[in-house]
């Protein structure tokens, strides 16, 4: 893969990853006299806090991802390209896509992060974490696939296995995941099954911490665990796994037999970062400068998940939230554009702020009408939240299209309740054990 330079003199600003970081991080860019490279190996931005909607059958791929390609096509100093970042040569200046060199005058790195399963990656088999579109596609093949072959299974205890299911992990992707497969399961489908009753499905969040939410504050974590217990979700706290296998979860002693296991448990940076040769704290992330560079190369940025940053005013950690990446994005693009600014105008570059993290508050939804709300001190639940939450996610989705889709689908399975995308794709052989009935 090639990035040609069509204007040798031109400041080349390269951004790794098309995500929330890196493309808040390009817009803070805009009509600048540079060239800015956005470089992802996807060819779509996706609004990660909506997949498990798109992995519960509520919305479509398309409804939560928008090319990268079309959110900078009237930013013309803004180039896209598919690739996959491997190496960043810091001596050298320049970062390898596919082992070709790429120069840069200044490098944002924004890839953000993927599963963990603390040293056990022979899990990730039996129990597929949420991160891709393609991960979303598979866990709604799986769920769905769960009742197809229940419906045909005469084995009262294979059948209640195909009817569990497991989500390890009770941070809000597990909590929104874990709600809305009880909401199906137990609301939405038991009318369109003949053999099964869908209302006995199990569903059991498995959470290693003393509470469900653990970041958020107590009173939403209780309000969280109510809501969730009304939808029929087990909740196990204090409880580690210890083993996934394809028929179940090991906690210690206790073992649950299972067909669908969902890993919610844990992140870890992208292994990008390994290839600066800096500090990394334990989740892989880079132990950034205090205006996001690095150490000794102040040209040199990373953001969101992929960085480990504090917050100058708090000092506490920046959370692993899309706020998080966008206001690093932005706050390096000023700080380029700045110095930019200054050497044009033959001056010396100005003195870099610290980044200081606006924490906007926490939002999680469980089901329809249940939510979680803890922002500016204010703690919310039930309607009111979750009225909050649907106002905030379709006012932060990327384009207008996305925004009208998402808003279609929600009144849709709001009013109807119903899910639209319930499409099993993929592979889906399972094995008819009684003739089907009718009625
Ligand atoms: C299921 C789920 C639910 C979430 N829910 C919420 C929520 O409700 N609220 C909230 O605030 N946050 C939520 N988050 C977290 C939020 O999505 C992340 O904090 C945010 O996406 C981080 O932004 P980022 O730019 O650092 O990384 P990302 O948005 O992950 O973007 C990284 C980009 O880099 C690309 N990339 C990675 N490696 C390479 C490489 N080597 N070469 C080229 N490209 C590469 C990827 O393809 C990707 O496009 C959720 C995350 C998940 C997974």
């Amino acid at each position: 893969m090639g990035i040609n330079v069509t204007n040798k003199e031109a400041e080349r600003i390269l951004i790794v990853g098309g995500g929330f970081g890196g493309v808040s991080a390009a817009k803070e860019l805009k009509d600048l006299p540079v060239e800015v490279g956005v470089i992802d190996r996807r060819n779509y931005h996706l609004f990660q806090p909506l997949l498990y909607q798109v992995a519960t059958a509520a919305l479509n791929p398309s409804d939560i991802a928008s090319p990268i390609r079309r959110i900078f096509r009237h930013q013309k100093n803004v180039g896209v390209f598919l690739g996959e970042v491997d190496q960043v040569d810091l001596s050298g200046q320049c970062i390898r896509i596919d082992g070709e060199s790429v120069p840069f005058d200044y490098l944002v790195l924004a890839a953000g992060a993927t599963h963990s399963y603390f040293g056990n990656d022979q899990w990730a088999k039996y129990a597929p974490g949420l991160k891709t579109i393609d991960d979303a596609t598979e866990i709604r093949r799986r769920f769905l696939l769960a009742f197809e072959a229940a419906e045909v299974e005469t084995d009262p205890e294979a059948r209640s296995a195909c009817l569990t299911f497991i989500v390890v992990g009770a941070g809000p992707t597990g909590c929104e995941l874990a709600g809305a497969m009880a909401e199906i399961a137990h609301n939405i489908i038991p009318a369109d099954f003949r053999h099964i009753d869908t209302t006995t499905a199990r569903v059991i969040l498995i959470e290693g911490g003393p509470r469900v939410l653990g970041a958020m504050s107590e009173k939403c974590s209780k309000a969280a665990h109510e809501q969730l217990e009304s939808l029929g979700v087990e909740i196990m706290l204090n409880t580690s796994v210890t083993e996934i296998q394809e028929d179940g979860v090991r906690c210690g002693e206790t073992f649950v037999a299972a067909q669908n296991v969902l890993w919610a448990a844990g992140v870890k940076a992208s292994p990008l970062g390994e290839s600066l040769g800096v500090e990394l704290d334990r989740s892989g992330r880079v132990i950034v400068n205090p205006d996001l560079s690095i150490p000794e190369h102040p040209n040199v940025f990373v953001i969101g998940d992929q960085a480990a940053a504090k917050c100058a005013k708090t000092g506490k950690p920046i959370p692993g939230v899309a706020q998080g990446a966008m206001q690093g994005g932005a706050f390096v693009g000023k700080i380029i554009r700045k110095e930019f600014e200054a050497k044009q105008r033959s001056e010396s570059s100005p003195k870099r702020n610290a980044f200081t993290y606006f924490d906007k508050g926490n939002l999680a939804t469980i089901g329809r009408n249940k939510a979680v709300a803890d922002a500016f001190g204010v703690k919310l639940k039930g309607l009111p939240a979750w009225i909050i939450w649907a106002a905030v996610h379709i006012l932060f989705l990327v384009n207008f299209r996305s925004k009208v889709a998402v808003a279609i689908s929600w009144c849709w399975t709001y009013l109807f309740s119903d899910r639209g995308a319930r499409l099993i794709t993929g592979k889906s052989k399972i094995a008819i054990k009684r003739p089907p009935k009718f009625e």
